[in-house]
């Protein structure tokens, strides 16, 4: 579904990805993990289209999106969250995943009424399957931490993604609140079939739900496998998973 060939980014002569590689079948669930500034979120950037690479290329189902500009990219099925919560603060739970919902439909649609009737029933549909009905009223504002990154991935949905991309879906939670979020990830990969990848610092949620690993460190790709591979990897062993995890 998505190939990563040799992509480079730097910033004023400093290489924040380095000569990155990656491959994401369809279905898969795919993590990449590694210490704080390891290039982890520059690499979304680079595969969502808000960064453009120095080099390398890119290809989703077989096709170049290489210096498509966002919009595009999200148009051919590849959503994101972002690091830090992105909403419309203002706006209630429903109007934000609506707006996210039309504004797909209205590419499907040409007739604005029609994407509009439609959007309602799906915007309906999203927040149930999230368990989020409830909430359907509140501020997007007023809502805990925990449950705007929801909401973030209420949005990203509403753009009927094949590949859903969450940069730190977990981060800032409570325990609960994660492991409420490992389970959406389950019901989005199992039961909508969504290819996921993402980037995340607990441990035991990475361990526990991907197919594949991806190691960052330094804008490199030091290692790419199944988990177990992953796990026992020397090097990876003695520098993040030998009681370190607090580096992540
Ligand atoms: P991670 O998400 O793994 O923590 P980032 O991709 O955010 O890492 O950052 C990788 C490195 O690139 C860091 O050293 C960061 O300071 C640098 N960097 C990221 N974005 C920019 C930017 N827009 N300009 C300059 N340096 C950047
Ligand atoms: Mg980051």
């Amino acid at each position: 579904m998505l190939l990563v060939e040799n992509l480079q980014k730097s910033f004023d002569g400093f290489i924040a990805v380095s000569d990155a590689r990656l491959e994401v079948e369809k279905g898969e669930v795919v993590a990449v993990i590694g210490p704080n500034g390891a290039g982890k979120t520059t690499l979304f950037n680079l595969i969502t289209g808000q960064l453009r690479a120095d080099s390398g290329r890119l290809l989703f189902k077989g096709e170049n999106i290489s210096g498509m500009p966002p919009y595009g990219i999200c148009r051919k099925g590849i959503s994101r969250s972002f690091q830090v919560v992105n909403i419309f603060a203002r706006l209630t739970v429903f109007e934000n995943v609506r707006v996210s919902v039309i504004s797909h439909n209205k590419r499907t649609f040409n007739l604005f009424s029609r994407a509009e009737s439609i959007a309602v029933s799906e915007t309906e549909e999203i927040l149930k399957s999230l368990g989020f009905s409830e909430k359907s009223d509140r501020i997007s504002g007023s809502l805990s931490h925990g449950d705007q990154k929801v909401l973030e991935m209420a949005i990203a949905l509403g753009n009927r993604p094949e590949l859903l991309i969450l940069d730190e879906p977990t981060a800032g939670m409570s325990p609960e609140e994660t492991r409420d979020t490992l389970e959406l990830m389950k019901l989005l990969s199992r039961e909508r079939g969504i290819t996921i990848l993402f980037c995340e610092h607990d441990m035991e949620l990475v361990f526990s739900i991907s197919n594949r690993i991806m190691v960052m460190q330094h804008g490199r790709t030091i290692i790419q496998g199944k988990p177990d591979v992953v796990r026992n990897d020397t090097h990876v062993q003695e520098a993040y998973l030998g009681g370190a995890d607090e580096r992540f």
